[in-house]
């Protein structure tokens, strides 16, 4: 490993950070390549701890989880509430599985509800798969069906996707014992989406809203969305209406501004919406097609070099900026004889802002 990859993932070595307050950072191990660790942390009171998210439902992580409380003198026993940012199984599978043993309490915000019935569908075979066919024929992939299927796409974990206790609504307050944390409803990374803001001590438990290393995926969950992008733009300008804070991300180390790393993620989505426009006045119109008309990664790779998973996921995100921009007016949609969505230049006046 290259001394610049190892200082990249210094964040994801074993062990406690403390960030001072009773907040001590514990990253937990993945299976899932790119991302090596989830950030859960952890609200330490003489009386128990609360986290904000959980990690995910495999060994090494519930081990990882137990030496972390541990080395700052509690054990997973202690774990009194799970605030768990969204979803995605690296975030919620964890507090499922330990709830099981010890008596705890999971939250997860009310508008996840749809993703959590669609992936128990999904888990029971009751649908057509995530990113399956008919999903991939409307965003013109029908050529990637055969290639995804030879994959094998066995989920990282198996778990029982079981309700959480708590549905919580945008703008509740949680009264913990050292402080209060606001949930506030961040849509875009998934329509669920909550974040934890504590105003008074100025900082903000990000889950993958707001990323410091790399652009978290737009949409990326069970029940779709078509305005994830659209969704997740406005939750960004959320964020900076709010107070800036430090961000505490579920991926990468803590730093120092959620205001600096919003505005830089706004920046590489108008590029990306600026590619995306320029390809379809190329002459490309399907999201497939556009997604292979532009470049990839930070490395910027060509489309025919990425994975075939990462081919679906970068031509899911495609249509979300297709999307954007026919909100806007500078695109048009319609649909093909073969029910794929086919984008072009707008011919009215876009509307601008
Ligand atoms: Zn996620």
């Amino acid at each position: 490993m290259s001394h610049a990859t190892a200082d990249r993932y210094a964040w994801a070595q074993p062990g406690v950070e403390d960030l001072g307050g009773g907040v001590h950072r514990i990253p937990l191990p993945l299976p899932m390549e790119g991302l090596r660790a989830v950030n859960v942390y952890a609200i330490a009171d003489p009386g128990g701890v609360d986290l904000i998210d959980a990690g995910i439902a495999l060994v090494p992580a519930r081990e990882q989880l137990a030496a972390g409380l541990g080395q700052i003198g509690y054990e997973l026993g202690d774990i009194r509430n799970f605030f768990v940012t969204h979803i995605h199984v690296d975030h919620y599978s964890l507090a499922v599985e330990l709830r099981r043993t010890f008596p705890s309490v999971i939250s997860l915000g009310e508008q996840e509800h749809a993703n959590l019935l669609a992936t128990r569908e999904l888990v029971n075979g009751n649908r057509n798969r995530f990113f399956g066919p008919d999903w991939l024929r409307r965003l013109g992939a029908l050529d990637l069906v055969t290639e995804l299927s030879a994959q094998d796409r066995r989920p990282p974990a198996v778990i029982d996707w079981e309700d959480p206790d708590h549905w919580l609504a945008d703008g509740t307050d949680l009264d913990l014992r050292t402080r209060t944390l606001r949930a506030v409803h961040t849509p875009g990374h998934t329509q669920g989406h909550l974040v934890y803001h504590d105003a008074a001590a100025q900082i903000m438990f990000a889950g993958d809203h707001v990323l410091p290393h790399i652009t978290p995926s737009i949409g990326f969950e069970a029940a779709g969305n078509r305005m994830a992008l659209s969704d997740y733009l406005s939750s960004l300008a959320r964020t900076l209406a709010l107070p800036d804070a430090r961000l505490l991300p579920a991926h990468g180390p803590v730093t120092s501004s959620t205001h600096e790393r919003v505005h830089e993620l706004l920046a590489h989505h108008d590029t990306r919406l600026g590619e995306t426009l320029g390809a379809v006045q190329a002459g490309n119109a399907t999201p497939f097609e556009v997604a292979k008309a532009i470049k990839w990664t930070r490395r910027h790779r060509a489309f025919a070099e990425l994975d075939v998973f990462s081919q679906v996921q970068a031509v899911n995100e495609t249509a979300a900026h297709l999307e954007v921009l026919a909100i806007r007016g500078e695109l048009t949609r319609s649909v093909s004889a073969d029910g794929a969505d086919l984008y072009q230049l707008s011919t009215e006046e876009p509307w601008r802002p």
